[in-house]
């Protein structure tokens, strides 16, 4: 059996179909998912749209039947998971007999070989509702067009997406699509995975996060969800979405989940930290060993964490509503020195509102703000997300950057070769984003010789 090397590329493919996520419509082609300036319309639906006559060749097949279903609900415009199933639908009738398979052997898939899950989503009342309105949409499509499946076999359809299909992010993790990967949907969960995927325009690569002695789809695992949560929270999200309790090592220690919910030790000359287990619950200081705390204490604790989750919530209906400024006082707000004071800045919260705090200042233009949030992040994504996971890559790459801009120019050569040597593993060196971060590197050690030479 073979092996495969830390960073190795263990199996790339192409959807078995896919769509462009809403947000996208308009500024990436709908076939290749690639971002383009000269996109032409598909003049019969006037909806989808591509960057090549090749990349609209290449999509007719299934298209051709499609469009005549879009234009009938036009200008309405069915959501990406009634788009996906419909897309999905006319594919299987089409392939009915070929092979749908991927290349390589081991990872041979058909349709017909995933799971469903139908028991479960039967009794999952959210899950029953959003089928039935996806049903009732789909009818409404295809009225006259198409000839859909008795709703037991939609139904197995309509399982099968939702369990397997993977969200196409872009290199920098924003989400540009869903897709369906027949080889891919081999590969099972670990919150401590041992490889990653990547995508390239529409293509999905797996590569392998540390050296795996041997390659086989039982031996490879990958997230499927954020990293950044707490135990309780990934295991819900798992269980909500895939039916499954996750098993793994990283669910098995609670360290982490302490350290995501610490405080600080209320002993002035201590700097421990004070686990906050649920409300009014807290540990004895990892420290000093403290553990009988004043009510003040207690009462400042849950004050803290209470409006930090309204603040985090606040700033994400802020984020939906594109209101930056206020994105960016409440950010503020999280990180005011009086609560510092209380929560400790390995606290997920902490870490949540610097996330945010980050990008809401990069895209407000404030180089120096953003720098700032992002070199504190740097120590506690290291020690929160599992070694060598893209989004420390990201954060390096994104802080590097800043580093750059704002001419600093050694921290900023140090932080985007921290990155480079993460990227390298997780997109390989053909991807656009290593291609972007080497070539940051290059104008950095440009800018660095130049500066050497005049002083
Ligand atoms: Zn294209
Ligand atoms: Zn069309
Ligand atoms: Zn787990």
């Amino acid at each position: 059996m073979k092996s495969a090397r830390k960073g190795e590329l263990i199996f790339e493919e192409r959807p078995f179909t896919h769509v462009l996520d809403h947000s996208q419509q308009g500024q990436r082609c709908h076939s290749c998912l690639e971002r383009s300036e000269h996109l032409k319309k598909c003049t019969a639906c006037g909806l989808l749209r591509y960057c090549s006559l090749a990349c609209q060749r290449c999509d007719w097949p299934i298209h051709r039947r499609e469009c005549p279903c879009l234009k009938q609900v036009a200008p309405n415009v069915p959501l990406d998971s009634v788009r996906l199933m419909l897309r999905i639908l006319i594919k299987t009738q089409l392939l009915e007999k070929e092979d749908q398979s991927t290349t390589e052997t081991v990872w041979r898939r058909t349709f017909h070989d995933l799971m469903s899950h139908i028991e479960e989503i039967q009794v999952d009342p959210s899950r029953s509702q959003q089928f039935a309105q996806i049903v009732y949409t789909l009818r409404e499509l295809c009225q006259g067009q198409l000839d859909l499946p008795p709703v037991t076999q939609l139904m197995e359809v309509f399982g099968k997406v939702t369990i397997n299909s993977f969200t196409i992010c872009d290199g920098d993790l924003q989400a540009v699509g869903v897709g369906l990967y027949l080889g891919a949907s081999y590969l099972d969960h670990s919150c401590q995975p041992n490889a990653v995927v990547s995508f390239q325009g529409q293509k999905l690569m797996v590569r392998a996060l540390r050296d795996i002695p041997e390659v086989k789809p039982s031996n490879i695992f990958i997230s499927y969800t954020d990293q950044l949560a707490i135990t309780e929270d990934r295991q819900r999200q798992l269980k909500e979405q895939y039916y499954f309790s996750c098993q793994c090592c990283r669910c098995q220690d609670i360290s982490l989940d302490r350290l995501l919910k610490s405080f600080v030790c209320p002993v002035p000359t201590c700097t421990g930290a004070v686990c906050r287990i649920q409300v009014g619950e807290l540990l004895p200081c990892g420290s000093c060993g403290m553990n009988s705390y004043e009510e003040s204490y207690r009462r400042k604790v849950e004050d803290t964490f209470h409006h930090l989750i309204q603040d985090l919530q606040q700033i994400e209906q802020a984020k939906k509503a594109k209101d930056l400024d206020k994105v960016l006082s409440l950010c503020q707000k999280c990180l005011n020195p009086d609560t510092v004071m209380v929560l400790h800045s390995n606290n997920l919260l902490h870490i949540q509102a610097l996330d945010r705090g980050l990008d809401v200042a990069i895209d407000l233009g404030l180089w120096e703000q953003a720098l700032k949030y992002g070199l504190q992040l740097i120590p506690l994504y290291i020690k929160v997300y599992p070694s060598g996971s893209p989004q420390v890559g990201l954060l390096l790459l994104k802080v590097g950057k800043l580093e750059l801009y704002l001419q600093r120019l050694e921290c900023a050569l140090q932080h985007l070769q921290q990155g480079e040597s993460i990227i390298r593993v997780t997109h390989g060196r053909f991807h656009e984003l290593y291609c972007q971060l080497s070539e940051l590197i290059d104008q950095c050690t440009d800018e660095l010789r130049v500066h050497m030479e005049h002083s």
